[in-house]
């Protein structure tokens, strides 16, 4: 697959550039009767291309984070910009297009669907946006060529490895484009090698399709070979060296 193929985006315009904005967000949680603020004025710019870590121990805010980030949840404070777009404002259809077409999820566990092949996963996502069926699985299995699992396109998740459902996965993910990536613990599930070969994969594929990504990992192996580390404290985005 070529990077056009797999392109959403790259101008030289960096404003353009500017996939994921947060701006003073601030996320409260209220349980018995005590008010937890585990985000407190978060500010963030991940540019396309771009890929992030996410380290933070258990119960900082990281999926809080994240779904601030995949408009999954929405801030009391502060705003969310897609692609330069403020989500705060926007009605629910609206939000559930950005997240159908800008926003992709990984998650630790695949969540592929049982019952469907490889390139069927990839494919629904793009017909449930609109492509005729032709269309998507010839755009999935470009993907799943492009994530080395061309020999798998026909096989169900329970025939595949969990390397290979995770990379699955991933490319279910960025099946429609999106401008954003993010992933909670995507290779918190798999051995310390498939967890260096997925992510490499990963990886390859933020570089070549220009999307950008936001990664919440313990791993600290991977987490040195992103562009930038961040983490939370009291509620803050803080850029780690
Ligand atoms: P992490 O992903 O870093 O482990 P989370 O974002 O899941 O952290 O949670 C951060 C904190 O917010 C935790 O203390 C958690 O108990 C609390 N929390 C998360 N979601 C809710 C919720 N829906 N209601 C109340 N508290 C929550």
């Amino acid at each position: 697959m070529t990077m056009e193929q797999v392109s959403t985006v790259a101008t030289g315009n960096p404003q353009e550039n500017l996939a994921l904005s947060l701006r003073g967000v601030a996320k409260r949680y209220f349980e018995g009767g005590q008010g937890l603020e585990i985000l407190s004025g978060a500010e963030l710019d991940v540019y396309n291309g771009e890929l992030v870590a996410l380290v933070a121990p258990s119960g900082a805010g990281k999926s809080t984070l994240l779904h601030m980030a995949g408009l999954l949840d929405s801030p009391d404070e502060g705003e969310v910009y897609i692609g330069g777009q403020a989500c705060s404002g926007l009605g629910d259809n609206e939000r559930t297009r950005i997240r159908r077409m800008d926003i992709g999820f990984v998650y630790q566990f695949h969540q592929l669907l049982p019952e469907f092949s490889a390139l069927e996963n990839v494919a629904l996502p793009q017909m449930i946006a609109g492509l005729k069926r032709a269309v998507a699985e010839e755009r999935a299995k470009q993907l799943l060529e492009y994530m080395r699992l061309g020999a798998r396109l026909s096989h169900r998740p329970a025939q595949l490895s969990g390397g290979e459902q995770q990379r699955v996965a991933i490319a279910r993910a960025v099946a429609n484009g999106p401008r954003v990536l993010l992933a909670d613990e995507p290779t918190g599930n798999l051995d310390p090698t498939t967890s260096s070969y997925v992510f490499d994969a990963l990886k390859a594929l933020v570089r070549a399709s220009g999307v950008c990504a936001l990664l919440a990992t313990h791993n600290m192996e991977l987490a040195k070979r992103m562009d930038r580390r961040i983490t939370l404290r009291q509620g803050k985005i803080v850029e780690l060296k």
